[in-house]
């Protein structure tokens, strides 16, 4: 299986971050290894100084496709669940300013927790979905899917005219504002409406 994921998808989350919000549709990969499930715990890598969470919503892509079209995307994707894009942003600044990829920052072990997956009848889509990230009980991110540049159909539009999606592949849809840095200790708690699918304490 692949885990594609969309960056600059919410514009207050490009905004904290500095850049510029543009249209333009990006997305990058994560090795099948950076797969973190079942609720096991993260521990930090020794070489970054500035690990940080990024909650997304998570397709799980159903049917195998190639050059998938909008109108056709909703066959794609029955299931959406919530996940983190850890990311070590000391390392990914580097990187940027380099012109580098981003494999090292964006794809290490276990860099992409994943939480129980829902239905998608179960969910509004039209309503737009509600997510949140809680640090210690205390509220740190939360999102709209409404909000997102680039809708979920969209984003299977434009993956799908560079690379085959199969079945099992997951696409992490990007982050809203709220990201920051986490610290040995702390417990991530991650929900899709009010209900908490994920949780990570971190190590
Ligand atoms: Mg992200």
């Amino acid at each position: 299986m692949k885990i594609f994921c969309v960056g600059r998808n919410y514009r207050d989350h490009i905004k904290e971050l500095g850049g510029e919000t543009s249209e333009e549709f990006v997305f990058f990969m994560k090795p099948e290894t950076a797969l973190l499930q079942r609720n096991r715990p993260f521990y930090i890598p020794p070489w970054t100084n500035d690990l940080q969470y990024e909650t997304e919503l998570v397709l799980k892509i159903c049917k195998n496709g190639k050059y998938i079209q909008e109108k056709f995307a909703p066959n794609y994707y029955n299931e959406i669940g919530i996940g983190i894009d850890f990311t070590a942003r000391d390392l990914q600044n580097q990187l940027i300013s380099r012109g580098l990829p981003w494999e090292k920052c964006k794809g290490f072990d276990f860099s992409a927790p994943i939480g129980q997956f829902l239905p998608k009848k179960q969910l509004d889509l039209e309503k737009g979905i509600n997510f949140s990230l809680k640090i210690n009980d205390e509220l740190r991110q939360s999102g709209n899917s409404r909000d997102m540049i680039h809708s979920f159909d969209k984003i299977i539009s434009e993956i799908s005219k560079f690379i085959t999606l199969k079945i099992g592949d997951l696409i992490y849809t990007g982050t809203p504002a709220g990201v920051e840095k986490v610290q040995i200790g702390d417990r991530l708690e991650a929900s899709i409406e009010n209900q908490p699918l994920l949780s990570v304490a971190i190590k």
